[in-house]
């Protein structure tokens, strides 16, 4: 059994309007009448329209049988009024621009946590919440119809703004295995928690109140199941870690690798699926990124996380010599769902629990798992600067092969590149990334399942 449902309604990063990076999710065990969570509102109804109008496969769950009267564009509407919060990884247009343009029109959505607030909710981080606020729904761009406070006095405000605390990944915070318990999932639904992690997007250049200069930031996103403790990995746009003023991702692979290799009761790993950008085909330069990935990068990136999977593989099995799991340690940490407002909560598996749970995975896994070879890539269009390449280091260096086995790489974001036209198709740009990935990854035999989003895509986790 699955545990959740996630369709695509834009894969792309602009300037295609109709394909613009936007994904909604549900539980698996709800229904779409139930609530969706919107990750990322680039594209909105008319992208739904378009996919409802060639196919209704991605919605075929749809509880409320289809009035024969009610058109495409109807149905979307309907669909996207289902939106409960829309969670958003930074404020780019080609992220928000649907979030924006309907904010006015939807009907009140499905009552989220029972809570007599019926506004739809904008979750990010403070950063995005503000700029959203001050730029956007100023009264200017666009009508202010969004309130930062649950008063429901004022009518007017149809959502709430609702800022989550970014877990910064510092040492402080971050225990040896990557996965501390003062890691804060927040609550987004009364079934779906989320981590928030900042990853650096390029270089903000201007200088003013709200976007003082310096590093631009993006979110990961860690969504989580609360009641089966599945967990998927989500990127907003990126920018490799090895061109980054203020490197990060690397932050998110110690987390990711410590889910990668653990188990849950169920005898799933915790996290088997991630979403991430390759904006552009291997032709573009470093010079031209613009604060996104390219195959060459995202290889460099999963190789990070392979050591990282690695490290801690080998990290269990010098710790583990022999005791098994008991009933007790398998048994997932109940998770509190206190209303309207529930407190923080932390992560699923206590880490000593953790640790015993994940002994007899990483004994079948290890053996061929030779720890880090992490190198640049070795394209001759890129030159990625050694000296701000922060990987680890491993005694005994051989190989990371083999060590995403059974982690699917979703591969989105893509940037129609015109002037490439030639050779990439209309409608084939993500296929060509991807397989250009693919090809990359394939030499490195890193286990890795890669796939390319689509617009209409229904995946599940
Ligand atoms: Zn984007
Ligand atoms: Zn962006």
């Amino acid at each position: 059994m699955h545990s959740f449902d996630f369709v695509c309604l834009g894969a792309g990063g602009g300037p295609v309007e109709t394909d613009l990076s936007a994904y909604l999710l549900k539980p698996a065990s709800s229904s779409w009448e139930d609530g969706i969570i919107a990750v990322e509102a680039g594209s909105g109804i008319g992208a739904l329209r378009n996919i409802l109008s060639s196919t209704r496969q991605a919605f075929h769950d749809l509880q409320t049988s289809p009035n024969p009267h009610e058109s495409h564009e109807m149905l979307a509407s309907r669909l996207y009024s289902y939106i409960q919060t829309f969670l958003i990884s930074h404020s780019h247009l080609d992220h928000v621009l649907s979030l924006v343009l309907s904010a006015g029109s939807l009907p009140q959505p499905p009552p989220l946590h029972n809570s007599p607030v019926k506004r739809r909710r904008i979750v990010g981080t403070r950063q995005v919440l503000d700029d959203l606020a001050t730029m956007i729904f100023s009264d200017r761009i666009w009508p202010n119809l969004v309130s930062w406070s649950t008063e429901p006095s004022v009518p007017d405000f149809l959502y709430l703004y609702e800022p989550i605390e970014p877990h910064t990944g510092s040492s402080d915070e971050i225990s040896s295995d990557g996965l501390d318990s003062t890691l804060r999932y927040h609550p987004i639904s009364s079934m779906v928690s989320v981590l928030a992690m900042p990853i650096s997007h390029g270089l903000c250049r201007s200088s003013h109140a709200h976007a003082p200069s310096g590093t631009y930031n993006s979110s990961a996103f860690f969504i989580r199941n609360v009641v089966t403790h599945k967990q998927f990995l989500f990127f907003g746009d990126v920018e490799p870690d090895s061109l980054a003023a203020n490197p990060s991702t690397k932050h998110v692979w110690r987390v990711a690798a410590s889910l990668i290799t653990s188990t849950l009761p169920s005898g799933l790993k915790a996290l088997d699926s991630i979403f991430i950008e390759c904006s552009w085909p291997t032709t573009r330069g470093d010079k031209e990124l613009y604060g996104h990935l390219n195959p060459q990068h995202l290889l460099h990136e999963m190789k990070v996380l392979a050591s990282e999977v690695c490290r801690l593989q080998r990290a269990q099995q010098i710790q583990s010599p022999t005791s098994k799991p008991t009933t007790e340690e398998l048994t997932p940490t109940p998770q509190p769902n206190n209303g309207e407002k529930p407190p923080y909560f932390y992560g699923f598996i206590k880490q000593q629990r953790r640790r015993t749970v994940t002994k007899r995975q990483s004994r079948s896994n290890a053996a061929d798992c030779n720890a880090s070879d992490v190198s640049i890539p070795t394209s001759s269009s890129v030159a990625i600067p050694a000296s701000n390449v922060d990987v680890p280091i491993h005694p005994d260096p051989t190989s990371i092969k083999g060590s995403l086995k059974g982690v699917k790489l979703y591969v989105m974001h893509f940037k129609a590149p015109m002037e490439l036209a030639a050779g990439i198709e209309h409608g084939k740009l993500s296929q060509h990334i991807t397989s250009e990935f693919r090809a990359l990854a394939e030499k490195e035999e890193l286990g890795l399942e890669v796939i390319a989003m689509e617009q209409g895509m229904r995946v599940s986790i």
